[in-house]
């Protein structure tokens, strides 16, 4: 857009030269959309100039004055100059100095009417400004006594992150005359409909008030950034971000699949036939807009939200089920081989007296099986096949592939989702997670999906307790293990382990199994499980364990997602202060999962940190995934949450997706409204064409 005046380069401000042009750009900053788009991080309010008479020591004041004596003094120390002046107003008089400053000499000649702003402090010779803050009165152009606007004193000032070796002032300096310089009326790329539905500021006003706001706000407002002018701007980057996302969206809904499932009367008695017990309401919802969606003629896009034990698995069955009675295949990927051999080992099961054949391939599928896999799928005489990213290899090709899920998703590659997904014929994709995610978080990184949830748990769940345990305290917890085990159960304890301590964690969790053994429960069969094992000897391990031949598992964090055990109802978590909140509500959730009550001890070794006591106490409030899953983004960020993996977390400059959830909120319904029109203003086609994934630097999702 050669049409836009924000793309003007900055050096074609008044004041700025070749030199200054190549500093701010060094700063990120090229355009006058890259300055003006910078808003002030924070605020602070000098607009209420004090007499002089009502100062006291500790107050952060802005008083107008005229300087009556000013002079410069050089001090014992060489080169060491104080600059001191006298400022009076019609109250009263103070004295101001300021730190080697001599040039100060020159501008703040007596006579002058300057504004001071700074903190007022207390010496044994009264009260003085140090270093304030001073803005001379007759620069400011203002002609009232009491408020005088002007660039940092006397308003509301704006405070901007640094700028490389821009100072704060040339900063100010520069957006007053970049938005004195915009036409008026500014072009908007939002469009008119959303601009008067939601009755937003204009753009140019909103510019200017965002970084010179002027009386009618607030600096408490100005600080949770929620004046009209700040709220419009955020607004409009959100909405820009979204509106990328619903235009995708709208475009792949008119994809059209080649086959498209009937539901009929026979394919309802075929997925009746597998289910072992009744749906929870929320399931039943979730397989209603499941199967609403294969119906439909467009590609399904859906994400399958559920707490950890939610029951998601039978309802992508039942939904495969329904896709395998209309002819087509089905891939069903899970994370790691324990799940993927858990999912086949469940789904076998269910299917058994089904006509439907299943397989499954993981990388230590032997070759020979591999290829007898492989033959399957590509002939289509294996319906389902269960496996990890090895389904998703070269040698892999269905004869009809349908209808994808993908479990735990958020542990796959953008990459891999696509990889698998251009394996079939415009399949349906259906995404699960058990990490629950926080709604904004969904609405960015998933805005594309339509998003189903399963709000309950299947009856008869006892609740976790769950506990905070000092390590001191470690007696009481294998009295607790002792007397679950005693009456049949299973135990899980489980030690962290960090990338850069390795062999040290590994270590002690071989010790502790072994001492565990020997001296606490030789009574019992406890078995060790880790990361660095071979694959047959870890699923030789779960087999005990779900056998119930092993008692007490101890294992590092391979057990962390999806392993089912109903027996087992107690979980240790050693170290529990280095672990995230969602890895936390996980690996609880392995326990609860059968009919008895459960416990999880969370042990601390002091010193912790408080964000670790924030989170561990959080954990043993709730049990609510959702709830755990929004603190744990206000605790570590919205580039934490998900770990690195992620990629679709959008760049942005003037919004915080945590800080400005309702807004973007408002952003996404907007989107898809403007979106579900069907056309777009031709600015907008041209923005979601050509700038929108540079801006947000978004990755290709394929
Ligand atoms: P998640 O949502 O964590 O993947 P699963 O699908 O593994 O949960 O289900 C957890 C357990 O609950 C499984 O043992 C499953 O058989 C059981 N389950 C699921 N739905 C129901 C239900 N409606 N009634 C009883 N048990 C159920
Ligand atoms: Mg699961």
């Amino acid at each position: 857009m050669h049409d836009d005046p924000l793309s003007t380069p900055l050096q074609f401000l008044k004041g700025v030269g070749p030199r200054k042009a190549a500093d701010l750009s060094r700063a990120g900053l090229t355009t006058l959309e890259d300055l003006l788009y910078r808003l002030p991080f924070r605020y602070e309010d000098r607009s209420r100039m004090q007499p002089i008479a009502s100062l006291r020591p500790g107050m952060r004041a802005a008083v107008l004055a005229e300087v009556k004596t000013a002079n410069l003094v050089r001090t014992r120390r060489r080169g060491f100059v104080v600059f001191h002046a006298v400022m009076a107003d019609e109250s009263g008089a103070i004295r101001c100095t300021w730190m080697n400053q001599a040039f100060l000499r020159d501008i703040l000649v007596p006579g002058l009417r300057v504004v001071i702003f700074g903190d007022v402090k207390l010496d044994s010779s009264g009260l003085h400004f140090l270093n304030p803050e001073y803005e001379v009165a007759d620069d400011l152009g203002g002609e009232e006594e009491h408020v005088v606007p002007g660039l940092r004193t006397g308003r509301l000032v704006p405070f901007y992150e640094k700028t490389g070796s821009v100072t704060p002032n040339m900063q100010r300096r520069l957006v007053r005359a970049a938005v004195d310089g915009l036409p008026d009326p500014l072009p908007d790329p939002l469009p008119e409909s959303t601009r008067e539905r939601l009755a937003l500021m204009a753009r140019r006003e909103a510019m200017v008030l965002a970084h010179f706001p002027d009386a009618g706000a607030t600096v408490e407002q100005l600080n949770a950034f929620r004046t009209p002018a700040q709220w419009r701007l955020i607004f409009e980057e959100f909405f820009l971000f979204q509106i990328g996302h619903a235009w995708r969206r709208r475009s792949a809904g008119a994809e059209v699949k080649p086959f498209v499932p009937l539901v009929n009367d026979r394919v309802r008695e075929s997925a009746a036939r597998v289910l072992p017990f009744k749906l929870t309401p929320g399931q039943k919802v979730a397989l209603r807009e499941i199967v609403e969606d294969m119906r439909r003629s467009a590609p399904m896009h859906r994400l399958l939200q559920g707490d950890v034990g939610a029951g998601k698995t039978i309802v992508a069955l039942l939904a495969a089920v329904v896709a395998m009675e209309n002819g087509l295949q089905v891939a069903f990927m899970a994370p790691t081989e324990i799940l993927a051999a858990q999912h086949y080992a469940n789904i076998a099961r269910l299917l058994a007296t089904s006509r439907f054949r299943v397989d499954l391939l993981t990388g230590s599928t032997p070759a020979a099986g591999r290829l007898a896999v492989e033959t399957g799928v590509s002939r289509g005489t294996t319906h389902l096949v269960v496996g990890t990213h090895a389904l998703v290899q070269e040698g892999v090709t269905f004869r009809k592939l349908g209808f994808v899920v993908i479990d735990e998703q958020h542990r796959f590659g953008v990459a891999q989702r696509a990889a698998l997904r251009a394996k079939g014929l415009c399949p349906d994709v259906l995404l699960m997670t058990a990490t629950p995610i926080p709604r904004t978080l969904a609405l960015t990184e998933y805005s594309e999906l339509d998003v189903s949830k399963i709000p309950d748990l299947p009856p008869g769940r006892k609740p976790i307790q769950t506990r905070v345990v000092a390590e001191s305290r470690r007696e009481d917890v294998y009295r607790l293990v002792r007397h679950e085990l005693d009456a049949g159960r299973q135990a899980y304890i489980i030690y962290p382990l960090v990338e850069e301590s390795e062999k040290v964690d590994l270590k002690s969790a071989t010790e502790m199994a072994e001492h565990l053994q020997a001296e606490v429960f030789p009574g019992h069969r406890v078995a060790l499980m880790h990361g660095r094992m071979k694959q047959d000897a870890k699923d030789q391990v779960m087999r005990d364990f779900a056998a119930g031949r092993v008692q007490i598992l101890v294992s590092t964090t391979v057990v962390e997602v999806g392993v089912d055990v109903p027996n087992a109802s107690v979980m240790v978590i050693e170290h529990a202060e280095r672990f995230g909140l969602s890895q936390l509500h996980q690996l609880r959730g392995r326990v609860g999962r059968g009919e008895w009550a459960s416990h999880c001890i969370l042990l601390y070794q002091a010193p912790w940190t408080d964000d670790a006591r924030e989170r561990l106490k959080a954990l043993a409030e709730t049990q609510d995934g959702f709830v755990i899953a929004e603190r744990d983004l206000e605790l570590r960020g919205p580039g934490d949450f998900f770990g690195t993996r992620q990629s679709g977390l959008p760049r942005l400059r003037t919004g915080d997706l945590v800080r400005d959830r309702d807004i973007m909120e408002a952003a996404h319904r907007e989107a898809r409204l403007v979106a579900d029109t069907g056309t777009l203003t031709p600015a907008l086609q041209r923005y979601v064409d050509h700038r929108w994934q540079a801006q947000f630097g978004l990755i290709e999702v394929g």
